[in-house]
Parts: C-alpha cells; structure tokens; sequence
C-alpha cells in the first residue's frame, strides 16, 4: 500500500499508531546515526543496546556488547568510590553527568562526557538505564597541548616564567599555613652573548638544552625549575628547611656548569651568577623580584657569584624603580643638559675637538651623571630619543660656537651600540648636520668598545653607512672591552681613544707604559688617530705624546663644562695655558 493509498483510506491524515510508528523510525535513525554513545542497559545495568558509535569508539561490536556490563570498558584509573557514587546516583533515579576515563577494546583509553539519564514507564517504574557519551579524548589533547605551550618554555621544555610565577604565589600561600619557609635561585649565564655571537643558532640553543638538562637533574623531584627566559633559570625550594638547602643546591648547579659543554669544534666553558631570596622576608615583596634584584647586584659586581637579597638592595631597586620613571619625562621637561670637555693635540695643547656628554639636572638636584643614566635609557629603550636629542643638541651647539666664531674644532658625541641597533641613528645624524649646516667630518661618534660586543649583527651595515657619508667613528674606552683587535679591523673607526685606565698608571708603572706605547703603535699602523683619555697630570702629557698620541683629553685641561663655561674657558686662552712649550 503506497502513501497515496493510506490517504485515500483515511482522509483526516494518519492515525496516530501510524505517527507514532513514524516517529520511533525518525528516533531509531537518531540513535543509530549520531556521533555520540549511545547505551542502554536494563535495571540491572546489562547491556541491552548499543548504538554503531559505541561500536566504532569502543571497538565492541554489538554482538559483543550486548549481555555484558559497562565494566566492560572500565579503565582502572577511577576508583570505586567513583563508581559507587555513579550507581548511587543512577538508582535513586537521578541523572549522572561526569567525565569517564573508559579503555577501548585494544586497551587504548579515551575520555567520555558522559550522562546517564534512568528511564521510567508509564507506571514510574525504573525500566532501565540509557548513557550518552561524548568521545572528548581529542579535545582534551588539544587542552592539553595548549597549556603546555601557554605554561612551558619550547626549547628546554622547562616551566617558563608565566607558570614559575603561578607556582610561586601558590606556594607563598599555601607556607604560610604550613610554616615552611621557601627560597627563589635565579641563575643567569655570564656573558652568554658572546656564546649566541660566536656559534649559530641551533648550537647556542642546543647549550642551552644540555643546561637545562644538567640543572634537573640535580634537582629534587619536587624542586621546581624554570627557564624565565634567554639564559636565565629559577629555582624554587619549599620546606621547613629551604634556606639552608639553598646553599647546598646552588652549589650543586654551580658544580653543573663546571664540566664543559663539548662542542664540534671547542668546548665552551660557562659561568654563571646566582641571586637568592627567601619568603618570608625581609619584607613580603615577591621572593622572584628580591632574587633577581640579588643577580643583578652580582652581576654589576662582575657576576660568576652567589648573591643573597638583603634589604641594602630594597632602596636600590625601589631607587631604580623611580628612577625610570622620572627619566621617561626628563626629555619632555628638558632635564637633560650637555656638558662639553675639550680635546687638544698633543704637540701644542691646541682645541681640536669637543667631547659632549650626558647629565640629566633634575630641578633643585644635583646632576646625575652618565654611569647611572645610560644603563636605564638603555634599559627602557629611552636610548634612542634621548640619543637623538644629544645629536641634535652637540650640533645645534657646534653651530652657535661656530657662528661666534669660537670653533674651528668638531664634536663628538657617545653613542651606545644599543641605541645604534633600535633606533634609526644615520637618519638622526644627516637630519642634525643638515640642519645646523654642517659638514659630516665636524661630527664623530663615540662607540663603546665593550658594547660592540653584545650586539646587533647590523651594526656592520650602519658603521660602514655612517662611514661613507663621511662621519668620524671613534673607539671609546680602548682597552677595557674584548676582542678589541678584531673589532679594529672589522669596522672603519677612524680614532682608537685609550681608556683612562692605561693613562692613570702611565707616570708609575713601567708594563702599562709597555702596553700603551703597542696600542699607540699598532693603532698608528692601522691609520688611526689615538685620543688619550683621563690626562691628569702635565707627566701623563708628556709621556702619551712622546709614544705618538695625537691627541689628549681630561682634566689638565679641562674638566666636562656647560657650554657658557666652556665658552668663557675658550675667550680666556683655554686649554693652550697648560702647553709645555
Ligand atoms: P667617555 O665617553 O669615556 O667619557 C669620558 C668620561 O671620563 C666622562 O665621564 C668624563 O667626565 C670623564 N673624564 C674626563 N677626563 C677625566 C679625567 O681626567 N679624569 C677622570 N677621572 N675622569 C675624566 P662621564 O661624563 O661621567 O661619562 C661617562 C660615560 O658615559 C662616557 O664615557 C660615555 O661612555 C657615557 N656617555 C656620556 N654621555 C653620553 C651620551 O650622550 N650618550 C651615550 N650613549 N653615552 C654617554
Ligand atoms: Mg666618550
Ligand atoms: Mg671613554
């Protein structure tokens, strides 16, 4: 009988034993169609039914299924009481929601969102269980994997920064009830940039692995590690006894680092400054600050050390703090002010140039001097405003000198090899000599021999650029940086200025005179010009041009003075009263 027929038969539609059929068929295809599990079972809990996806999940075939219990599937990892508890909930006709842990029939596991709703008749009574499941293993991997990637480091695998401090506030929670005491080592490696500098990628990061590696193992399970970022690690103890643990494990991290790290071609051999704190403290700031507040002091003292915080360092950092803060409006409030100091020739003491350098003149203060300033704007990237400013301002001045008809003479200004890889120097410089109507050779520009080092590979390309418009680029502080030779030849300085170190010795020590009369040689034979820095006495004069300096700077002439006293110092005969002829 066709639909048209059964319509003919009863033409108010079809009765409702015929919908009723319609919509057990419409049901039974749900059932059997939809991805989820699907299982019903008799008051007993014995399989009566299962769906083609429990066959497909599970890897049990109807056949097999049918006249077993769920327990089937149970994969061990949830206890009884979980069970029990499914049961109770079941029986007292109450429906049960929960993740199940459930093994495959080839023993694999997967994790079902289960529900288990119990059916009733007409009469309310219990006919039976029916569970429907959701096969969430994939998405939970994927959790998984996410928190890993937002809580571990991809290189070490270690803990990063973000979870090492989540871990540590628990933990300053959870002491305080417990009574125990806990203690932060923060590690960092020294000089680990000339590391990065000398070998590739990979193989600096494949140090870093084999580190992180020597550090966990000698750790306890319980101990935790992290790699906080670039070459620093932390540690963090936690017991009744952390603080006299520190000592031993820091000890047993520094011995980590005393074998080698055998390369292809060298071994490498690493160092490394430790800062500890403990909580409580000495105050309750957090322990991981106080810690690296600690390294930082080991490191300004040279680092491969052990450093404790003690509240010495509290003003320090709480200094440093403010400090930053009130540099980021220095600029904009014109706080920044250049002092000048003469450099003269040798032969005659004659003004040849001018070396402008930083202070930064807080109102109603006294001034603030490069070595604390410098490392900040380095620090918070103020380097390249504040550098750009200095440009500017040196040039802006040399043109006023000029226009006085004070300056036959140029200027030469510092600049950090760090403000020279951020911030767009070549631009700033041809924007100042432009402005003021100058030409490239009334400008030198001070590196720092140490800081070429821990450089951008692009200062090759900006050094010789700024060469070839014609600029003057002069090795600072020769002598207390390294691998000064290979700098020499690697880019186009045209001044070598020796480190007032070498000059402050010069008139007693016999080796230093050694020494400095080389430099001077090989500088010379290279075709620099040699600036000596730190001339105090007229002997160190005498000494450094003998040894062919060309020229001399410092305080025999003239200590660093603000522009209207160097002007007043250049009227009044200048640095040529101190010549020896
Ligand atoms: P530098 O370029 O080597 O400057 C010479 C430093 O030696 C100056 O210290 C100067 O005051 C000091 N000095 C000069 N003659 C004598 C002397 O006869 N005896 C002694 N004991 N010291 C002398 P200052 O001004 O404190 O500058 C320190 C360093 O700060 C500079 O060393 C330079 O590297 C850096 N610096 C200064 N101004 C700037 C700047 O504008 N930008 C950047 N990036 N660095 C700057
Ligand atoms: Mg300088
Ligand atoms: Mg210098």
């Amino acid at each position: 009988m066709s639909a048209s027929d059964s319509h003919r038969e009863n033409p108010d539609g079809p009765t409702p034993e015929a919908e009723k059929d319609a919509l057990a068929q419409k049901l039974r295809c749900v059932v059997e169609q939809t991805a989820d599990i699907v299982l019903i079972t008799n008051v007993q809990g014995v399989i009566e039914y299962v769906n083609p996806a429990f066959e497909h999940i599970t890897g049990y075939s109807r056949q097999e299924a049918i006249g077993q219990k769920p327990s089937i599937l149970r994969s061990g990892l949830q206890g009884r009481d979980f069970y029990a508890q499914l049961w109770r909930t079941i029986t007292q006709g109450k429906i049960f929601h929960d993740t199940v842990v459930n093994r495959r029939k080839d023993g694999s596991l997967y994790f079902e969102d289960k529900t288990i709703t119990p059916l009733f008749d007409e009469e309310k009574s219990l006919m039976g269980f029916v569970s429907t499941g959701r096969d969430i293993t994939e998405r939970l991997r994927s959790q998984k994997r996410l928190s890993f990637l937002a809580n571990n480091d991809p290189l070490t695998r270690l803990p990063n920064r973000r979870h090492f401090t989540a871990m540590l506030e628990q933990a300053c929670r959870r002491i305080d009830n417990l009574g125990h005491s806990l203690v932060v080592i923060c590690l960092d490696l020294d000089r680990f940039q000339l590391v990065n500098k000398a070998m590739d990628t990979p193989r600096a990061d494949e140090i870093l692995k084999r580190l992180a590696r020597r550090l966990r193992e000698r750790l306890r399970k319980d101990d935790l590690l992290a790699r906080l970022d670039g070459d620093r690690f932390a540690v963090l103890l936690e017991g009744p006894n952390a603080e006299a643990e520190a000592r031993i494990v820091t000890d047993k991290l520094r011995a980590a680092l005393k074998r080698p790290f055998v390369g292809e071609d060298e071994d490498i051999i690493l160092t490394a400054s430790f800062g500890i704190a403990c909580h409580p403290g000495e105050d309750d700031s957090d322990p991981l600050h106080r810690a690296e507040e600690a390294l930082r002091e080991v490191k300004r003292q040279g680092g491969n050390d052990i450093g404790w915080f003690t509240p010495d360092h509290q003003p320090a950092a709480r200094q440093h703090l403010s400090l930053r803060s009130r540099l980021h409006r220095a600029l904009e409030q014109a706080e920044f002010v250049l002092h000048y100091q003469p450099q003269v020739d040798a032969e005659r003491h004659r003004i040849v140039g001018v070396e402008a350098l930083l202070r930064w003149q807080p109102p109603e203060e006294d001034p603030v001097y490069p070595d604390v300033i410098i490392p900040v704007l380095e620090e918070t990237g103020l380097i390249v405003p504040v550098g750009e400013w200095v440009v500017a301002e040196a040039c802006a001045q040399l043109r006023r000198w000029r226009d006085a008809g004070l300056a036959p003479f140029s200027m030469a200004v510092n600049v950090s090899a760090r403000q020279i890889g951020r911030g767009d120097l070549l631009q700033a410089v041809l924007d100042s000599l432009g402005r003021e109507d100058l030409v490239p050779a009334d400008l030198h520009l001070e590196v720092t021999e140490s800081l070429l080092i821990d450089d951008d590979p692009r200062l090759d390309g900006i050094f010789h650029a700024l060469h070839e418009t014609g600029v003057a680029l002069d090795i600072d502080d020769f002598g207390t940086g390294y691998a000064s030779l290979t700098y020499l030849r690697r880019f186009p300085f045209h001044t070598l200025k020796l480190d007032r170190l070498f000059t402050a010795d010069l008139d007693r020590r016999a080796d230093n005179a050694t020494i400095v009369s080389a430099v001077v040689r090989m500088a010379r034979g290279l075709g620099m010009e040699v600036v000596a820095e730190g001339v105090e006495s007229a002997g160190q004069a005498r000494i450094l041009r003998n040894m062919g300096c060309d020229c001399l700077q410092g305080y025999l002439f003239s200590r660093p003075l603000p522009a209207a006293d160097l002007e007043t110092f250049l009227r009044t005969g200048g640095p040529e009263t101190t010549n020896p002829a």
